[in-house]
């Protein structure tokens, strides 16, 4: 027998569980026992119908003829039940059909199909990627090492000893509550990709060519030119009879690679801890061909000198050699060269971009410059 709207008895709150079920139990029956396209839209309109559905009868009988005190009880069950009787129509397709292919739901292939955006990479991780592909076709693969790191990696197998002074030009973030732990095993987020360098020598014998990019944190508070969390691109040459010479050329034959074949290379002394002698290498400014002008302003970017500091470099100390030596690593036997540049610098003067902040704060507008 077809189910019918029954009165109710009294808006008690079992009464109203009652019908409700009933209610339910019929529609839920009368929803698996259509068998065609037009029983189906005969089902929907019986039940939710807007002029004289079920629903509608529902809420006229059973809501709107609630006594005053029992109208709240009543609305929440009546919406209950509304939905319960929404998801069954919606729900019910005609036997034998999969549900999923309803009128509504069968695939036109007429129609053109869903374009999604495809995302671009981001301006720091092109730069990465351009520099480590310069790197590769030279014979070098990629190496890759933890964040977190501990004071040994991070510091003393790269010949900062404790209390060193050149341990406070990196500024660094330590993980708290490590103070127990004897010094090398506390952690911390490394403040170079260098780490990698010896924790590649653990694992495997010389010769060895490698390039690390990745990120790193120091202890700077955020501005044009400076971020906590930057990204550097690290190499690594081992081999017997490597020389300065070896580092010049490729250095210089990677820039120009990257930069442009027009731009030279110039090696200023420094000092790392890790290498010996060190170096500084500037190219030569590629903005405004090394005239330090552009028309009648001054080239801010090389400062008016010509020249761009990109990045540091120097031949292995033998002190590095002397942590992994049991693996192949004497220093009287091979030698070699490390080079470290910052990404994010690169990119920034790359694509003329002024403040390092835009990098990292997500705007779409800025980002989609490089879609
Ligand atoms: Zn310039």
């Amino acid at each position: 027998m077809e189910y019918s709207v029954s009165k109710l008895t009294g808006h008690s709150a079992a009464e109203l569980e009652r019908a409700a079920a009933e209610c339910v139990r019929a529609c839920a029956d009368e929803a698996t026992a259509v068998r065609s396209d037009s029983e189906l839209k005969a089902f929907r309109d019986r039940w939710v119908g807007r002029k004289n559905g079920i629903l509608t009868q529902i809420n006229d009988l059973w809501l709107k003829g609630a006594p005053k005190d029992a109208k709240r009880e009543a609305g929440i069950r009546v919406n209950e039940l509304k939905t319960r009787i929404q998801g069954l129509v919606e729900g019910a397709h005609v036997a034998g059909d999969d549900p999923g292919s309803t009128a509504a739901e069968r695939v036109d292939i007429s129609l053109p199909g869903v374009r999604r955006p495809i995302g671009a990479e981001h301006p720091v991780i092109k730069t990465m990627h351009e520099m480590v592909a310069v790197f590769q076709k030279l014979g070098y693969s990629v190496a890759d090492g933890p964040v977190v790191e501990t004071d040994y990696y991070n510091f003393e197998a790269l010949n900062f000893p404790p209390n060193h002074p050149a341990r406070d030009t990196q500024d660094t973030l330590f993980i708290a509550g490590q103070q127990e732990k004897p010094q090398r095993e506390r952690l911390l987020l490394r403040t170079h990709t260098s780490p990698v360098q010896i924790r590649t020598m653990e694992k495997m014998r010389p010769p060895i060519r490698i390039v690390i990019p990745g990120t790193v944190h120091r202890n700077d508070p955020p501005d044009a030119s400076h971020s906590p969390m930057f990204h550097q691109i690290e190499g690594l040459a081992v081999d017997t009879n490597i020389t300065f010479g070896d580092l010049k050329g490729t250095l210089d034959h990677a820039m120009k690679e990257f930069f442009g074949s027009s731009v030279k290379t110039s090696f200023r002394p420094s000092f790392f801890p890790f290498t010996e002698p060190s170096a500084e290498m500037f190219v030569s400014c590629f903005i405004c061909g090394g005239s330090g002008r552009r028309g009648a302003d001054p080239c801010r970017p090389c400062k008016q000198t010509g020249w761009i500091e990109i990045l540091g470099c120097g031949m292995v100390d033998p002190n590095v050699f002397e942590g992994v030596k049991h693996n192949g690593y004497d220093p009287k036997r091979v030698s070699g060269f490390p080079f470290g540049m910052g990404a994010d610098r690169i990119a920034l003067l790359k694509y003329g971009v002024d403040d390092l902040q835009l990098f990292f704060q997500g705007d779409v507008r800025f980002l989609q410059q490089w879609a």
